[in-house]
């Protein structure tokens, strides 16, 4: 009898993470820390509040970034708010 080993990683780093099958090319968290607009500016994702939704900010002005496209060392990724709070941040092409 086989076992499936359930094991997934970064798509970006490729460091282990939690599996998930919910979201199954999810980055990590020190992967989401990178995150730039198409301009290269920092911007951070997170629940506008604790019944959810999603609010992402510039980190250097504090401003609304109104959009859930990022980059993270260039590959373009969309932010989302997670099933059960937070934010999980997935690449926009399947990674390889
Ligand atoms: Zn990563």
């Amino acid at each position: 009898m086989e076992t499936a080993i359930k094991q997934q990683f970064c798509p970006i780093c490729k460091i282990e993470v939690g599996w998930s099958e919910r979201y199954p090319n999810y980055l990590c968290g020190e992967c989401m820390g990178r995150a730039r607009t198409i301009d290269g500016r920092p911007v951070v994702f997170g629940n506008a509040s604790i019944n959810g939704g999603l609010v992402a900010t510039f980190l250097d002005n504090r401003e609304a970034y109104l959009s859930d496209v990022c980059f993270v060392d260039g590959v373009e990724c969309r932010a989302q708010e997670a099933r059960f709070g937070g934010v999980v941040m997935m690449p926009v092409s399947p990674a390889d």
